[in-house]
């Protein structure tokens, strides 16, 4: 972030299907947060997806980490399309940013909104209200193993999980921090030990070990199969729960599954230590379905880029773009298909854009900040023009030179991502988004360790 102006550098990544329309929805809200709350982003727009993959072979550009390397944080949309295998396009793309940003916390909030239908018959808003804390880098999904003796009788394949003490430690204390900011202090890991004798009795042993730094976090810890059932039979028992990355990708599915539709679920790829962008994109994937049509919901995507302005110290407005999507859901707002409106896309982000712009949504309604908002100073920014060159130069510079300008957009305006005025490098486009100064077994409960305190009746 820039901090005398108050900017920050959004890498902006649509992808495919759904993305490309539900990441202009976001990018909207976002602005008129901006406007409302005092800063700006300066946003870069890369077109890395299967379609670049069909037309050069490549999901993204070679040194496509060194071109995001400079950002704040990145903004993405869906990454798949038929036609491009998904292990190439989540190989070729989302794995590694991950990984070579070391996002290794993947954190997903399973909230059931008010007015949105729960597949659980008879949950309430305050019965579901968890986070699963996802492992992002290592675990299960590493790439050590190999093939031997393909298309004989013999052919046999292994694939090495890799626990590192690190990469243990590191994200059970990061769930601890998170469980320590939340009202009910409460940490559950899912384990197999039962099962995996090497690696999760190490989780274990190493969930145990943290836990001693936290006395006031109540903790527990159940198999992943009977915590699937818990999942949906106990929705209340839950505040945050930490999982290796096959158990936290399990979960952090199955979670927003409790917590009603896909279309309305958040993610953030984060790098705690911010030694590089952290990455926010909506659970769901590109829906090849729907893509095109104007229909998707643009509500996961609008929260991925509250948990990012939180990220990025913009507490008040991530609050604010929350209570806008409540509001607009508990008060007849429109609603896309899979909520049971008629909404296309468009109107739902405008309709939370406009919210978000008046400052109003949701007196009353619940919105928890997982950190206080930080104070700045008031900021000026300066005067431009629809494809006018920026003066300022070269702060605004986007990476590898990539040229960037500013546009001054109406608050509400629907519509893509803004093009480029000016000739494309490497599949990017900037723009800068202003802000206000400037206008089991048996379903048996299992519970291997019993915290203090009872827990709620099953
Ligand atoms: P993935 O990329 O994860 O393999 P996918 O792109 O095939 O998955 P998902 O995104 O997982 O599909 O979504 C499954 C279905 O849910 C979609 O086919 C679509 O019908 C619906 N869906 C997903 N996202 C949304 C959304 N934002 N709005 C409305 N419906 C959605």
């Amino acid at each position: 972030m820039d901090a005398a102006l108050r900017r920050h550098r959004i890498a902006v990544i649509p992808g495919d299907g759904i993305g490309r329309e539900t990441t202009p929805e976001g990018l909207r809200v976002l602005e008129a947060a901006g406007r409302r709350h005092g800063f700006e982003l300066a946003c870069t727009s890369y077109d890395w997806s299967c379609d670049r993959h069909t037309t050069s072979g490549a999901m993204m550009p070679e040194d496509g980490l060194d071109q995001l390397r400079g950002s704040d944080a990145i903004f993405l949309g869906a990454v798949g399309w038929p036609g491009v295998p998904d292990h190439v396009s989540l190989w070729g793309l989302l794995i590694p940013i991950r990984r070579g940003f070391d996002q290794y916390a993947n954190v997903r909030p399973c909230r059931l909104l008010p007015g949105v239908r729960t597949p659980l018959a008879g949950r309430t808003p305050a019965e579901i209200d968890f986070v699963v804390v996802r492992e992002n880098t290592e675990g299960e999904y590493s790439s050590v193993g190999g093939r031997m003796f393909p298309g004989t009788p013999h052919e046999f394949v292994s694939q090495q999980s890799i626990f590192t003490r690190r990469g243990c430690d590191r994200i059970i204390r990061y769930a601890f921090e998170l469980a320590s900011r939340r009202p009910r202090r409460k940490l559950t890991s899912a384990t197999k030990s039962n099962g995996i004798t090497f690696t999760m009795p190490y989780w274990d042993e190493r969930f145990a070990e943290a836990a001693k730094s936290y006395p006031g976090i109540e903790t527990d810890q159940f198999h992943i199969d009977i915590l699937t059932a818990h999942f949906v039979q106990h929705p209340d028992w839950f505040d945050v729960v930490v999982g290796s990355n096959l158990f936290g990708d399990i979960l952090s599915d199955l979670g927003p599954a409790v917590a009603g539709s896909i279309g309305v679920a958040a993610s953030a790829n984060i790098n705690p230590e911010r030694e590089f962008p952290s990455m926010f994109e909506p659970v769901h994937g590109s829906a090849p379905d729907i893509a095109g049509k104007g229909v998707a919901n643009p509500i996961g995507q609008i929260w991925s880029g509250a948990l990012m302005l939180e990220h990025l110290g913009e507490a008040e407005a991530a609050a604010a773009v929350l209570r806008a999507i409540e509001a607009l859901l508990t008060e007849g707002g429109p609603r896309t298909r899979d909520l049971g409106g008629q909404a296309g896309t468009r109107a739902v982000g405008g309709a939370i854009a406009a919210a978000v712009a008046r400052g109003r949504g949701g007196a009353g309604l619940r919105c928890r900040a997982t950190h206080r908002p930080r104070r700045l100073g008031a900021v000026r920014a300066p005067r431009v023009r629809v494809g006018v060159p920026n003066p300022a130069g070269r702060d605004l510079r986007g990476p590898r030179g990539a040229m960037v300008w500013q546009v001054i957009r109406p608050p509400v305006r629907p519509g893509p991502l803004p093009r480029s005025p000016g000739r494309r490098r490497r599949g990017a486009r900037a723009t800068l988004c202003r802000g206000p100064a400037a206008t089991g077994r048996q379903g048996r409960r299992r519970r291997l360790r019993t915290p203090a305190r009872e827990r709620p009746a099953g």
